[in-house]
């Protein structure tokens, strides 16, 4: 992904003179977040008689979803503005969404900041609906309700980008501090990159071996297995294309999206 420009996108708005477009695969990431939200809700909530209405409220938290990764998004893009970086815009596609800035971090600090931001705003997001959920259901243990289910998925949001695997949020971080110690963004991207592929190869494999067993066994594992797979196959791709480019394989290449 790093280096394309995502095609068929269509922009749909601005917020705060960022552009927003959605590339055409994104439908499958709001299939695939109702997915995970009509697996929360029908843990935690009483089961509705009428399944329309279950799906029916699981599209409309996947679309809520959807408003959570954008505001992740938006933080990265509007920290990044902060410190002068152009921001071309937003992307929101089959992963969840990139944030397109346009030029490199000129610094640890700010490269350091700017990736804090998406997973920051995502804890922000899940304490307050959390304490929203917590105040609909006095005296319930736990998080439960919708509200609950979008707190819960907003942490896993947070938890996940913030794994050390670059170009992950988390690896961004990784790369501005080994940035300090390396004086050097590009053997800091070239490090990063490596437990960036890491953690990629580990997701493919584990991808791989866990859609294996389901198909022997039919747990129903079998989407999240692929699901992972194919995060895999993205997020390795990237961090090499990241360390083509600090490697001075691709000079001209833009910068690979903030995740
Ligand atoms: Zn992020």
């Amino acid at each position: 992904m790093p280096g394309r420009r995502p095609s068929r996108t269509l922009r749909v708005a601005s917020i705060a003179g960022i552009d927003l477009r959605l590339d055409a695969s994104w439908i499958v990431s709001l299939v695939i977040l109702s997915y995970y939200a009509y697996a929360e809700i029908t843990r935690t909530i009483v089961r509705s008689d009428a399944a329309v209405t279950t799906v029916a409220v699981s599209v409309a938290l996947g679309l809520a979803l959807v408003l959570c990764i954008l505001a992740h998004e938006l933080a990265h893009s509007l920290v990044a503005r902060g410190y002068g970086l152009p921001v071309r815009g937003i992307t929101l596609f089959a992963f969840g969404g990139v944030s397109q800035i346009e030029r490199e971090a000129p610094d640890p600090a700010s490269e350091y900041m700017v990736a804090l931001a998406g997973p920051l705003m995502s804890i922000v997001i899940a304490t307050v609906l959390g304490g929203v959920a917590r105040l609909l259901n006095p005296g319930i243990e736990g998080l439960h309700g919708p509200w609950g289910a979008i707190s819960r998925l907003n942490l896993w949001l947070a938890i996940f980008n913030l794994i050390p695997a670059f170009p992950m949020d988390g690896g961004r971080i990784l790369r501005s501090l080994l940035w300090v110690v390396a004086h050097s963004r590009a053997r800091a991207t070239r490090w990063a990159a490596n437990v960036g592929r890491g953690f990629a190869t580990f997701l493919i494999a584990s991808g791989v071996v866990v859609f294996g067993l389901s198909a022997i066994r039919g747990n129903g594992a079998a989407p999240n297995a692929l699901w992972a797979t194919f995060i895999g196959m993205f997020l390795y791709n990237a961090a090499s294309a990241s360390a083509r480019i600090e490697g001075g394989e691709r000079p001209d290449a833009p910068p690979p999206p903030t995740v």
